[in-house]
Order: C-alpha cells, then sequence, then structure tokens
C-alpha cells in the first residue's frame, strides 16, 4: 500500500491516527489515510499564520510562478493521480483522467489573473483608486464527489491573491488531494499551503477557528448552514457552492432523441454525484412518452462497472451512505410513479443502474430533494408558464437547462429561471474565465474568473488628492 501524508508547516506528517480508506466498486480497503487530531489542526493554522506575512509581500508574479510549476509536475503526473482518484472515488478512469487534466488547465487559467489596482472616478478633486489585499489564513472544504476540480477552484486563486491556506477533503476521498497537497508544498513555502484530514469531525473547529479568515466552501446545503453560523461569531468572509436541485425543462419543438441523449448525460455524469447535474426533467406532454422510452432504453444500453475497466461508463456510488440515501428514494419514487432501470449490480461495490422515473407527481421525494445519485425524475407539463413556475418552486437555485430547436424561445425561458446559472441546448459548460454561484440555498459569492479571484481579498477603495 502507498502511504499518505498530512502536509503541515512544511512537513509531510503522519496523522495523530489513521482510518481505512474504501474503493466503492470492490468495498476493500485500499489505504491507510493518516487522521488529524484537534492539536494537529491547531498546528496546520498556526504554520498558515505564520506564512501570511512573508507570502503576502512576496510579487503576484512569484506567486504566479510556483502555481505554475505545481501545474506542470500535476500534468507530468496525470495517469498515477487518475488512478488514484478511480481507486477512491469510483469514476470511470477516462473521466479520472479529464478531472485532473481539467484541473490543470484550470489552475493554469487562474494563476494566469491579475491583481491590478483600478481607477474608479478622477476629478479635478483628485482620484478614486481601488486595490484589492489578501485576508490571511483561507479554509478550503471540499467534497467527495470532485475531489481535485473543486480543490483547484479555491487553492490557486486563494494563494495567488496572497493568501496561505488549510484545506480539508472529504474523509471518504482523502488521498488524491494529499497527493495534490505534497506537490503543492514541494513549490510554495513552508507553511503557505497546509492540509489536514479528519473523519467529519474537524469542520466546525476549522471554520470557528480565530485565525481563519475566510472559508471557501463546497459541500451540502445543511453543512453549508453550519459553516455561515461558524462565520458569523467573527463576521468570517464566506464562499459556499452548496446543492442544487437543477431543473431541465424540454420545448415543444426540441428533438426527442438528441435531448434524450443529452438529458440522460447531463443526470447521470458522475452516477449523478454533481451539484449542476440535472435533478429533473420538465417535458412537454407531446413528447412525454418518446423522451421516457429512449431514455429508458439508455439506461438498460449504460455499461456500469469498475471505473478500472475499459469501457465503463458510469462507476458506482462514492460511499454506503450515499448508496443508501439513493436506494431509499428509489424505493419512495416506486411506490408513487414507475421506475424504470435502477438495479442493483450482483457484485459488491456501491453500483445502481442509472434510473428514470416516470409519471411522478412534483411532491413526490425524489423530485423536491436533491437526489445526488443516477436518478432522473421526468415531470409532464402542457404550458410552458406551468412548467417555469414549477421548476422555480424549490428551495435550490443552482444551475439550469432549456432545450429547443429555437434559442429565442429558449432564451425566454431561461430568463424566468430563478438560478445562478442557465445553459441553452448545453449543460455545465463550466469556463475558468467566467464565475459561477448560486441562487437562493445553493449558495453565496462565486467562484472562477476574476470574481472568484477577487472573494480572496479585501477591497480598498482609496481618496488620493490632485
Ligand atoms: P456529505 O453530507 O455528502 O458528506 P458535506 O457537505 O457534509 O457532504 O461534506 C462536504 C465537506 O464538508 C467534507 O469535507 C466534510 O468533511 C465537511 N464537513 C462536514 N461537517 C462539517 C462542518 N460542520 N463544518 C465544516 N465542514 C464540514
Amino acid at each position: 500500500m502507498d502511504t499518505f501524508h498530512l502536509v503541515i508547516a512544511g512537513k509531510l506528517v503522519a496523522g495523530a491516527q489513521t482510518m481505512p480508506v474504501v474503493n466503492p466498486a470492490t468495498e476493500a480497503v485500499i489505504a491507510q489515510c493518516p487522521r488529524a487530531d484537534p492539536k494537529q489542526l491547531d498546528e496546520a493554522v498556526s504554520a498558515a499564520k505564520a506564512a501570511f506575512p512573508g507570502w503576502s509581500q512576496t510579487p503576484i508574479a512569484e506567486r504566479r510562478g510556483a502555481l505554475m510549476r505545481v501545474a506542470d509536475e500535476m500534468e507530468a503526473r496525470t495517469e498515477e493521480l487518475a488512478r488514484l482518484l478511480t481507486a477512491e472515488q469510483g469514476k470511470p478512469l477516462d473521466k479520472a483522467l479529464e478531472e485532473i487534466g481539467g484541473s490543470v488547465f484550470i489552475l493554469r487559467a487562474l494563476a494566469s489573473l491579475e491583481l491590478p489596482e483600478k481607477l474608479l472616478y478622477e476629478d479635478a478633486d483628485g482620484r478614486f483608486v481601488e486595490q484589492r489585499y489578501p485576508l490571511g489564513v483561507v479554509a478550503a472544504i471540499t467534497p467527495w464527489n470532485f475531489p481535485i476540480s473543486l480543490l483547484v477552484v479555491k487553492v490557486p486563486p486563494a494563494l495567488l491573491a496572497g493568501n496561505t491556506v488549510v484545506a480539508k477533503p472529504a474523509p471518504t476521498t482523502p488521498l488524491t488531494s494529499l497527493r495534490l497537497a505534497e506537490i503543492l508544498n514541494r513549490h510554495l513555502p513552508p507553511g503557505v499551503f497546509n492540509m489536514i484530514v479528519d473523519a467529519n469531525d474537524l469542520g466546525g473547529q476549522l471554520t470557528a477557528h480565530p485565525d481563519v479568515a475566510k472559508i471557501s466552501f463546497t459541500g451540502s446545503t445543511a453543512t453549508g448552514r453550519k459553516v455561515m453560523a461558524s462565520a458569523s461569531s467573527l463576521l468570517k468572509r464566506i464562499t459556499l457552492e452548496l446543492g442544487g436541485n437543477d431543473a431541465a425543462i424540454v420545448l415543444d419543438d426540441a428533438d426527442p432523441k438528441a435531448t434524450a441523449k443529452s438529458l440522460f448525460e447531463g443526470a447521470m455524469v458522475n452516477s449523478g454525484q454533481v451539484c449542476l447535474a440535472i435533478k429533473r426533467a420538465y417535458v412537454h406532454e407531446s413528447q412525454y412518452d418518446a423522451i421516457c422510452d429512449e431514455l429508458a432504453e439508455l439506461s438498460r444500453q449504460a455499461i456500469v462497472g469498475e471505473g478500472t475497466q475499459q469501457g465503463t461508463e458510469y462507476g458506482p456510488l462514492q460511499n454506503r451512505a450515499q448508496y443508501e440515501r439513493v436506494r431509499e428514494l428509489i424505493d419512495d419514487a416506486a411506490s408513487r410513479g414507475k421506475v424504470l432501470g435502477g438495479e442493483e449490480l450482483d457484485r459488491p461495490g456501491y453500483f445502481i443502474r442509472p434510473a428514470i422515473i416516470r409519471d411522478i407527481d412534483d411532491d413526490a421525494r425524489i423530485v423536491r430533494e436533491e437526489q445526488f445519485g443516477p436518478v432522473l425524475p421526468v415531470l409532464r407539463y402542457a404550458d410552458i408558464d406551468d412548467a417555469v413556475k414549477r421548476a422555480n418552486d424549490s428551495e435550490q437555485g443552482l444551475g439550469g437547462t432549456v432545450w429547443s430547436a429555437d434559442t429565442a424561445r429558449a432564451l425566454e425561458v431561461a430568463s424566468r429561471l430563478n438560478t445562478g446559472m442557465v445553459w441553452i441546448n448545453s449543460h455545465m459548460n463550466i469556463n475558468p474565465f467566467v464565475p459561477m454561484g448560486g441562487a437562493k440555498q445553493s449558495g453565496m459569492g462565486q467562484e472562477l474568473g476574476q470574481a472568484g479571484l477577487e472573494e480572496f481579498t479585501q477591497r480598498r477603495l482609496v481618496f488620493v488628492p490632485a
């Protein structure tokens, strides 16, 4: 078995304890992972605090240079990192390769950004300029669905802006993140980047820590609320990327076959474990049967299996708790509508074949709650205003999609969705230079792009007399 270490104050250190990490495709233990105790968490925060004055004074070009060297080493080790990611996360190897390759691309793009002084207004009396300076120690907390890309949207901008970081991956997917932490540590001064691993028990201590200035969190809405509460005593800065219950609205002129394929991919990508996955589809009654039939056929054809096997399209659920939750939602849906697919695989591992749910009401759990698994409820509508109203009837407001042969019609519908992002005839088109963030209880603040970088800074307005 390979060995893994926490990264604290520039050193690779053993955890106070260890814990097993399980391959979700086999349920076999693949590594013993270091687990930090509260004292090690304090040491990581102290190291980041001590490294902050030096790093924040380092010219941005040097900070960028270090991040570009991290990208180079990551790129050179893509295959190794992807294999580890598949082993702990479950996703097919080609998707893991895409995650690592995409993360290298995002890292380079984000590291290329600048934080120039901006002239806001000038007249005979003088000028107002805006400056940006770093906040201090940033806590970066990530979930288990995209352990590397979600870390890479946080850490490079935090560091580029001059902050130091204590990162904490999810307990069920810590290994690839720890490898990336070693790489970061090799190219950065001691203490600038630290990583600890917990067993879901140190998040509260990290976010409440008086020396943490900013929290960048991706995870569930329930945990996001706790992060916000933790941040309130010191009015810490927070960026929250939380859950979604994204609706797809299919207009009556969309091509049923092509649209069904896009809906299926948008719902089942990463076995549905994506905040931005399509979680509900509203389909016009004239197309309803055709699209449901096509979706059911795609479910039958889907190649579900171990990520290391050539040709696998969909891996297992990432952990037992999530598997059980998704099973429960499918069982509940079966009592209220018709389930097509959704079978378990007769083998070890947390596998569920993609499920399509038809003839189900809007108040069923699978429609109201975020499933975060390979299940798509398909709902019928007759009137587009009714579809928009039902799509908006959610506490979440992350993304959404609209499908139509007529882009102008789709845009009109898109303009009525109360979400942070909408894609027309496409899904999850993410660009590192374009900021993203959720509406309502899907989050707060933005990631990516200039706006995402600025979330790791304090704005200073300066008046300079003429
Ligand atoms: P899930 O319920 O699917 O595990 P979470 O949103 O709880 O999703 O997990 C996302 C990340 O948040 C993980 O790294 C997890 O360890 C961390 N976490 C869990 N509890 C807390 C907390 N109270 N404060 C901060 N982070 C937490």
